[in-house]
C-alpha cells in the first residue's frame, strides 16, 4: 500500500490527470477494448508529456509498485493495465510533427494509428502500421507492426529511425543507429520490456490512392479460396499484401474472405494484378476498389469495436501445406461466435521478410504465412465455449506451427512463451534487460526476464 500522501504530493507533481477507484472517471480510465480484462490500479496517471512519465517511474520505484504502461490499450493480452500498481497512460500524448522535405514523423507515444495516418496523409505520406485506426502505434510499434505497406516497406518497427525512452531509474534516453544502438535493436521487438518510449520518429513513403478492399467466398469454398491464395501468392509484387479468413456477415451468412491492398503508384496496374483474386471463384460479394489510403486503413474498423470479449491464439505456419489447408477447411464456420475471425491466415512477404534476423530484436522474418483464431464475443456467459473452441482449433493447427508467436496478437501464455516468441533473440535481450532494466520493473508485456531476477 502506498501512503495515501506520497499519492496525493506524487498527484500534485504531475501537470496530466490523474484518477484513483470510486473518482469520476477512474472506470473510463482503467477500461480497455477486450472487454474480457478488467483490473483495478491503485493510481491511473494520465501523462502530459515526458516529464510527467519520469515523475510516474521515480514514484513507483520510490514505492516498489508496479507498473503498467498504456499506449492504445489493444493488447489482447491486457497488458497495460495492472491490479493495484500504477498505470502510466500514455493516450493524451499526441503530438505530431510531419517534416515533408525530409519525410519523416516525430510522434508522440499515445497517437492511434488513424490519428497518425491522418497527418502524414496530409502531406500524402505514410508508413507501415497495423489494420484497425483505434490501435495505437506505440504498442503495435515496438512489437512488431503489420500492415497493408510492410512488403513494400517493412514492418512499422523496420521504419523507425529513433525513439525517445524513459528508462527503469527514471532517466530519459535518446535511441537511433548511432545513439545507444544497443537500446535502438531492442525495442525494435522487444514490446516495452526495456523501457518506456514516450516518442518515436518514423521515415515516410508517398502511398496513395490504393486498390483494395476484399471479396468474400461462401464458407464450404475455404480449402479451394486457400489453395488459390497459396499460388497467387508465390509471384505477388511488394505491393501488394493480402490475409483471408472466415468469419460471418452481419446477415449471419458465414463466408471465407480475401482482402487485398495494392499500394503501388499505378492503380490501374493494382486492378490488373488483384483481378485473378475476383475471377477466382465467383466471389458473393467483391469490395475491392480504387479508394483512398485513409478509407483502406479504416476498412476493418467496424469488424473489431471496442467492448467485445476476445481471445486470440496465433502463430507461423511452417508452410500452408495441404493438410494445413484441409484443417483449416474442416474448421471454418464452426465457432460458436459470429464475430470471430478465424481461421485466418496474413501472408507476410517482400520487405518485412528481407531483414536478418538478428538485424532488429524482431525474429519473424522467415516465414509466410501467420495463422490466426481470432475470437470475439459479446456476452460474457459464452466466454467459456468460446476459449474452448479457440484452444480447440489452436490444438489442430499445433501441428502446422512453429515454435513462437509474434507477441502483438497473443493472449497471456506465460514464460516459456514469451522466450520462444522472441527466438534466436532472447539470449540478447536478456543482456539488454540486464543491462536496462535488472530489477524487471517493466514486466506487464511479454516478458524477459534479467537473468538476475530469474535467479532471484
Ligand atoms: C482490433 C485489433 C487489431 C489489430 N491489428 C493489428 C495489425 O493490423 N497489425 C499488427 O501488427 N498488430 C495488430 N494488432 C495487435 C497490436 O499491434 C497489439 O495489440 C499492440 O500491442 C497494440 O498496441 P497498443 O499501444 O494499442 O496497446 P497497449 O495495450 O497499450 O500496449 C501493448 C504493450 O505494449 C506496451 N506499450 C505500449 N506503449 C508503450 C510505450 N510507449 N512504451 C513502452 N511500452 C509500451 C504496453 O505496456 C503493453 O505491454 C491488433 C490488435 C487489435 C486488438
Amino acid at each position: 500500500m502506498i501512503p495515501e500522501s506520497a499519492v496525493q504530493k506524487f498527484r500534485e507533481s504531475l501537470r496530466g490527470q490523474t484518477f484513483c477507484p470510486s473518482e469520476a472517471g477512474y472506470d473510463a480510465a482503467r477500461t480497455v477494448p477486450n472487454a474480457m480484462i478488467d483490473r483495478r490500479p491503485a493510481v491511473i496517471a494520465r501523462c502530459s508529456g515526458a516529464a510527467d512519465v519520469i515523475a510516474c517511474v521515480r514514484f513507483a520505484r520510490e514505492h516498489d509498485a508496479l507498473v503498467a504502461v498504456r499506449g492504445g490499450g489493444h493488447s489482447v493480452a491486457g497488458k497495460s493495465v495492472c491490479d493495484n500498481g500504477l498505470m502510466i497512460d500514455l493516450s493524451a500524448m499526441k503530438g505530431i510533427r510531419v517534416d515533408p522535405v525530409r519525410r519523416t514523423v516525430r510522434a508522440e507515444a499515445g497517437l492511434k494509428l488513424g490519428e497518425f495516418d491522418r497527418e502524414t496523409q496530409a502531406f500524402g505520406l505514410a508508413t507501415t502500421l497495423g489494420l484497425v485506426p483505434n490501435t495505437g502505434i506505440s504498442g503495435l510499434t515496438l512489437g512488431g507492426g503489420f500492415g497493408n505497406l510492410m512488403a513494400k516497406y517493412g514492418l512499422a518497427l523496420d521504419n523507425l529511425i529513433g525513439v525517445d525512452v524513459v528508462t527503469a531509474d527514471g532517466g530519459l534516453i535518446t535511441a537511433n543507429a548511432s545513439e545507444n544502438e544497443d537500446l535502438f535493436w531492442g525495442v525494435r521487438g522487444s514490446s516495452g520490456n526495456l523501457g518506456i518510449v514516450t516518442s518515436l520518429e518514423y521515415r515516410l513513403h508517398e502511398v496513395g490512392p490504393v486498390v483494395g478492399g476484399a471479396v468474400l467466398y461462401p464458407v464450404a469454398k475455404t480449402k479451394e479460396v486457400l489453395n488459390f491464395c497459396r499460388e497467387y501468392a508465390q509471384s505477388l509484387p511488394d505491393e501488394i499484401v493480402i490475409q483471408g479468413g472466415g468469419f460471418s456477415t452481419p446477415e449471419g451468412v458465414p463466408v471465407f474472405a480475401v482482402a487485398a491492398c495494392y499500394c503501388g503508384s499505378s492503380p490501374s496496374e493494382g486492378e490488373k494484378l488483384l483481378q485473378p483474386l475476383r475471377n477466382f471463384g465467383p466471389p458473393i460479394a467483391d469490395m475491392i476498389s480504387e479508394t483512398t489510403y485513409l478509407q483502406m486503413q479504416s476498412f476493418f474498423e467496424p469488424f473489431f469495436p471496442p467492448g467485445r470479449h476476445t481471445y486470440v491464439k496465433s502463430n507461423f505456419l511452417r508452410a500452408l501445406s495441404d493438410e494445413a489447408i484441409a484443417t483449416m477447411a474442416k474448421w471454418a464456420g464452426t465457432s460458436p461466435s459470429p464475430t470471430t475471425f478465424a481461421p485466418f491466415v496474413e501472408h507476410w512477404h517482400g520487405a518485412a521478410t528481407r531483414v536478418a534476423v538478428t538485424d532488429t530484436a524482431f525474429p519473424h522474418r522467415q516465414n509466410s504465412w501467420n495463422f490466426m483464431a481470432w475470437s470475439t464475443w459479446s456476452n460474457p456467459a459464452d466466454s467459456d465455449k468460446n476459449i474452448q473452441w479457440t484452444r480447440q482449433i489452436w490444438d489442430a493447427m499445433s501441428p502446422f506451427l512453429i515454435d513462437g508467436s509474434y507477441v502483438n496478437y497473443v493472449s497471456d501464455e506465460g514464460d516459456s512463451f514469451a522466450r520462444a516468441a522472441y527466438g534466436p533473440n532472447y539470449d540478447r535481450l536478456v543482456a539488454l534487460k540486464n543491462k536496462y532494466d535488472p530489477t524487471n520493473f517493466f514486466r506487464m508485456n511479454h516478458n524477459i526476464k534479467p537473468s538476475q531476477a530469474a535467479t532471484a
